[in-house]
């Protein structure tokens, strides 16, 4: 039975982020300090974030 959410903590504020299944290498954005976070690895529901330098882009959107 695999669990339907991870767990993880911000690297920067260390809040406690729960989201839905990702896989390495993915990236989310902490709800508090709104930083882009990578998933650098996910072991037994426990994700480990790095925070993620982003460059401002025109997404169009
Ligand atoms: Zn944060």
């Amino acid at each position: 039975m695999t669990t339907a959410t991870l767990s993880g903590a911000c690297p920067e504020c260390e809040t406690d982020l729960t989201v839905p299944p990702v896989v390495q290498g993915e990236t989310l954005s902490c709800p508090e300090c709104m930083l882009t976070l990578r998933v650098e690895d996910v072991s037994d529901g426990r994700l480990t974030l790095e925070t993620v330098e982003v460059q401002l882009r025109d997404w169009g959107q």
